[in-house]
């Protein structure tokens, strides 16, 4: 990732098997992205998929030179696949994004107006979050443990709906965690950090990617990467 941006905004999008959701997101993305007076670039990372994703966004490259592609070789995660989208980014300011239209395009622009205050961090919280009760729940809790883990306080850490400034997203490069989850990791870092609600939808095409193992798995990587405690307790 070089020093010096040539872009105002890069946006990531996460893709894992996610051919249904693609047309739609891009026209959205498209529509909410001409309006601003900003120059961007749409980075998708295909995160291993088997579905029809890579053709399609082999397709939409070659049509939108602004549509860019990092494919990975098989599946790493979520935030592994976000991570790679930072490495290749070129933005002043990074936003992040869900591929499934959970997180509306349309709110980009209030994340842009709130870091244009000064922020380091402006995440969005899920006002009225179309997900199953299951994972409210858990997400409330985590939420609070992570607030005191990384020592900033969120009401919501699991949204993705997220802008980072372009030395923040440097630094979180240089920790080398590719693992790690990004929200967190960018507030520990981060001098000042703003959350702002946003909207959510429920899922537009296909099914969540999280199975209960793998939600487990990736909140257990969270703890473990910000506190001793978790290895304390087994010594
Ligand atoms: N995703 C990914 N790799 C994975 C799992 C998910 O890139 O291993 C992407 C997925 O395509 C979507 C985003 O991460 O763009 C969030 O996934 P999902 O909507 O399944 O999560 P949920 O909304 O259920 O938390
Ligand atoms: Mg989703």
């Amino acid at each position: 990732m070089p020093d010096n941006p040539s872009l105002d905004i890069s946006v990531i999008v996460p893709v894992f098997n996610e051919e249904e959701n693609l047309p739609e997101l891009l026209r959205r993305l498209n529509l909410v992205m001409e309006k601003q007076d900003k120059t961007y670039e749409l980075i998708f990372v295909d995160d291993g998929s088997s579905d029809g994703s890579v053709k399609l966004l082999k397709d939409l490259m070659l049509k939108i030179p602004r549509v860019k592609l990092v494919k990975l070789s098989r599946n790493f995660g979520q935030h592994a696949a976000i991570f790679a989208g930072f490495s290749q980014s070129q933005g002043e300011a990074v936003i992040t994004l869900d591929a499934d239209l959970q997180n509306p395009p349309e709110e980009i622009p209030k994340l842009i107006h709130k870091m244009a205050e000064g922020y380091d961090v402006v995440g969005g919280y899920r006002e009225y979050r179309q997900d199953s009760i299951l994972r409210k729940i858990p997400s409330w809790f985590v939420a609070r443990i992570t607030s005191r883990l990384v020592k900033v306080k969120l009401k919501d850490y699991g949204c993705m709906l997220r802008a980072y400034k372009r030395a923040i997203v440097l630094e979180m490069l240089e920790s080398g965690g590719s693992q790690t989850y990004i929200p967190a990791l960018a507030n520990y870092i981060a001098g000042s950090v703003a959350e702002i609600p946003v909207k959510h939808e429920a899922r537009h095409k296909g099914e969540s990617k999280y199975s209960l193992l793998r939600l487990l798995h990736l909140n257990f990587d969270l703890m473990t990467s910000f506190s001793l405690l978790p290895i304390q307790l087994v010594g």
